[in-house]
């Protein structure tokens, strides 16, 4: 990636015309609102390259744990409260996947060095790092399937039409810089049926409307997408995806949106 990103338009209406929120941006981060639809995003991303050598997961976390530390309040003992009982209502992950995805080839987008997938399913995975995508496909390739290196909205294109059974987008979504491209790249190597299932920070979630720029979510600048339910639903239309909110029953208290993007079967 070498273009100008200063200007990045709106991942879910490519509208240019955003309104920088103060409270929500840090430093030279702009957190914006799209002012045709709402879409909250980083104004002025890092590149691909940035990301991966400056911005790491681990440099942030760092950085982020000492910021929240600053601005911790009264509010942190209910936040802690909130997030608690959200964990007690989790079921085991997975017996969850098995019963939503069934088996089949499936793509892990951004799976680090982790094969979460066993029999009946075929572990594929996409890792922007070198070293943890050649670990991944270590462990990938004896249960038949393969990591390969690379972007995301990149690497998703290699792959040949109506491949996967289902796709992975597990804490994904909000750090891609190229929306449309990701999921239009995963509705054309998914089969017709298939499902992406989705998880995403909660930007509605009651922990963020307690704790605003301190909730979890807020992640400076490694988070570029802030969705709601709403605006993920959006994402997913664009791209031919019928869209189902799978932590319906819980939504106003999880930190987290979970959602299926399932591909028609006729178009
Ligand atoms: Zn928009």
């Amino acid at each position: 990636m070498t273009e100008n990103l200063s200007a990045r338009n709106c991942p879910n209406c490519k509208s240019t015309v955003a309104t920088v929120l103060e409270e929500y941006s840090y430093n030279e981060w702009n957190v914006a609102a799209c002012d045709s639809c709402s879409m909250l995003y980083l104004k002025n991303p890092p590149t691909y390259k940035d990301l991966e050598k400056t911005f790491g997961w681990e440099t942030t976390f760092r950085e982020e744990d000492s910021r929240r530390a600053k601005k911790r309040g009264p509010i942190k003992h209910l936040a802690r409260a909130i997030r608690e009982l959200n964990y007690s209502l989790r079921s085991d992950d997975n017996v969850r996947y098995r019963r939503i995805l069934g088996s089949g080839r499936i793509l892990d987008v951004g799976c680090g060095d982790t094969v979460r997938w066993k029999p009946p399913f075929i572990p594929f995975g996409i890792e922007i790092s070198k070293a943890l995508a050649l670990s991944a496909n270590k462990k990938m390739h004896p249960l038949g399937g393969e990591c390969r290196q690379g972007s995301g909205a990149e690497t998703i294109w290699e792959f040949e039409k109506n491949y996967f059974d289902n796709i992975m987008m597990h804490s994904y979504l909000e750090h891609e810089i190229n929306v449309s491209k990701i999921l239009n790249g995963a509705y054309q190597c998914l089969k017709p049926g298939g499902k992406i299932f989705v998880r995403v920070p909660n930007f509605n979630s009651l922990n963020r409307r307690i704790s605003k720029s301190n909730w979890p979510g807020m992640r400076y600048p490694d988070h570029v997408n802030y969705f709601t339910v709403r605006t993920l639903r959006s994402v997913a239309n664009n791209a031919g995806f019928n869209f189902k909110l799978h932590n319906k029953h819980k939504i106003w208290v999880d930190d987290n949106i979970q959602a299926l993007f399932i591909k028609p079967i006729k178009n």
